[in-house]
């Protein structure tokens, strides 16, 4: 992954000017349907990409991009380490400069207009950077007087952060001894500050164990019911299939496909997919002998897939033909199905 956009000094000018608080909603976030109708307009994607490209001398790390992201909406980048995720985020935030194409954000073009456009972003990067010596509610006062916030705006601001993301009782601890998770809030909340209308959250549970990562879930989950539009990268398509009402699979630069979670499963894979492993080194011979079962196969190193809309009824065809597997198993597709179909690799290496 590569860099990470962060908020400059400069997006406090439209944040705010350091006499008063921003204009929106002091006390939370605001309704959905407020976004739709600022900076953006009525009826047009918050953010819109239209041949988006990033290029670094000769290699193309975005290539041609179209995509629009509708106010109050969640939606997902997923693709593997390398796909050029980061790099979208950075030219969203405005800390990285196209290279062609068109960007908006709210109407307005990153690449002139970076402050303004910070001003309604809020940005959790990829790596936590925050002041691992200082307290919990220091960190978050740091960072909004950083973006011209008043004190007396910050005081009750900083409660209701500390609120949202369960750290009320952490407030005077030191963020150094915050585990993962905490710490992963802690950078959300900072994010919101200025009660930001997009949110751009780059792997945001990369790192994080299972309970951690459902909490997480849980909260991003509560803003985006509150309206803010949520921007998510993802290598992990339990992530993207939690978080995202729309997703673009992103490959090498480029857009893979496009859709809900269910209608990407839906168009690229079967409703059900049987695993038939045959011990190491015998999968591959194995699905010589499964030709014409299901819809399609993918032989694994470690096993084969085997797309059927009935995975039971497939498995019963593979023992009729004389086959013993070690282990089987019948789930339902996923979006890592949905990938390997597109890519022919599996998202997670
Ligand atoms: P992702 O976020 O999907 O993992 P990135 O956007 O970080 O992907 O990177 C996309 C590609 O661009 C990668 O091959 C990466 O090595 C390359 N890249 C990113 N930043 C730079 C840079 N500053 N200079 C050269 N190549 C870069």
């Amino acid at each position: 992954m590569g860099r990470v956009p962060h908020i400059t000094p400069d997006a406090a000018s439209d944040a705010a000017t350091s006499d008063a608080a921003p204009t929106r909603n002091a006390t939370t976030h605001p309704a959905a349907p407020t976004h739709g109708t600022r900076a953006g307009g009525v009826g047009q994607g918050v953010v819109r990409a239209r041949g988006l490209s990033k290029r670094y001398g000769d290699f193309t790390a975005v290539d041609g991009i179209d995509f629009e992201v509708q106010p109050g909406e969640s939606f997902g980048f997923l693709g593997p380490n390398g796909a050029g995720k980061s790099t979208t985020m950075s030219m969203i935030g405005g800390v990285s400069t196209r290279s062609d194409g068109e960007l908006t954000v709210m109407g307005l073009d990153p690449d002139r207009e970076g402050p303004r456009v910070r001003a309604h972003l809020g940005v959790v990067p990829q790596q936590d950077n925050l002041d691992e010596e200082i307290r919990v509610r220091d960190n978050l006062f740091v960072y909004g007087r950083y973006f011209g916030l008043k004190r007396s705006y910050l005081k009750d601001k900083i409660g209701e952060l500390l609120e949202f993301a369960q750290l009320t009782d952490k407030a005077n601890a030191r963020v150094d001894a915050l585990s993962g998770g905490m710490k992963r809030r802690l950078t959300i909340a900072r994010s919101l500050v200025n009660d930001p209308q997009i949110l751009l959250l780059d792997e945001p549970t990369t790192g994080l164990d299972p309970q951690a990562r459902h909490i997480l879930w849980d909260r991003l989950f509560r803003l985006k019911e509150q309206g803010t539009t949520l921007l998510v990268t993802t290598h992990f398509m339990d992530e993207a299939e939690q978080l995202c009402d729309r997703l673009i699979v992103v490959d090498n630069g480029r857009i893979m496909a496009e859709g809900s979670p269910a209608q990407l499963i839906r168009d690229y894979s079967t409703r059900e997919v049987l695993e038939v492993r045959f011990g190491s080194d015998a999968n591959r011979a194995a699905a010589a002998e499964l030709a014409g079962l299901g819809e399609r196969q993918e032989v694994l190193a470690d096993r084969v897939l085997v797309y059927a809309d009935d995975g039971e009824a497939a498995l019963a065809q593979v023992l009729a033909r004389g086959l013993t597997p070690v282990a089987s198993l019948v789930r339902r597709s996923s979006l890592e199905d949905v990938f390997l179909h597109l890519t022919g690799r599996s998202l997670v290496d």
